[in-house]
């Protein structure tokens, strides 16, 4: 096809706008920013099916996975027993700003208050600490071809997400969380 050179040109600003679009919405890492919901607070009662779900025992679980599979929904035990990773931008959580706390979704287990979340752009919430020292424990990830510092629950050991050394200050660290596996309280008052 031959264009002459104003519509060359036409052409040319057209595609350029276009590139620049698109990369400046993956610079942003919200393409489709939705508008923050408040989501669904699910409360401790909510958990029947589930008689291991605590929000004051600590106590550590060690269940077979038959036993897990019964007591989790299909899309929590995925991501929990099987490590899947929930799509970026697509979890309830990633650009929640609510004032309370994080527990696990598996076993209730408190994770994170909102004090340390902060605004990522990776499209998964992230927090720079957790609530205590043991709320979570870390294993060595090598899948994929990468090295990942994969974290879990430090009661029933559920797969949470990555912790990575670029996170803000004070620590440095940014936990990159499946939402699926967060379930948020918010402060009362
Ligand atoms: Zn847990």
């Amino acid at each position: 096809m031959i264009f002459s050179t104003s519509q060359d040109n036409l052409l040319r600003t057209v595609l350029l706008s276009l590139l620049l679009m698109v990369s400046l919405s993956v610079c942003n890492g919200a393409p489709n920013r939705k508008v923050t919901e408040k989501p669904k607070v699910m409360t401790e009662q909510q958990h029947k099916a589930n008689p291991y779900y605590s929000r004051t025992v600590t106590t550590t679980l060690t269940l077979s996975d038959a036993v897990w599979k019964k007591v989790l929904s299909p899309a929590v035990y995925e991501v929990a027993r099987h490590g899947s990773t929930e799509q970026a931008f697509t979890g309830k959580y990633w650009d929640y700003e609510g004032k309370g706390t994080y527990f696990c979704a598996a076993c209730g287990n408190m994770l994170f208050r909102s004090d340390a979340k902060f605004s990522s752009t990776c499209g998964w919430p992230s927090f720079f600490e957790t609530v205590r020292s043991n709320s979570v424990l870390y294993r060595k990830d090598l899948s994929f071809g990468m090295e990942r510092t994969e974290v879990v629950c430090g009661r029933c050991k559920a797969h949470l997400g990555h912790v990575f050394d670029d996170g803000p200050p004070p620590t440095g660290k940014r936990f990159c969380m499946n939402s699926i596996l967060l379930e948020f309280e918010p402060d009362k008052s």
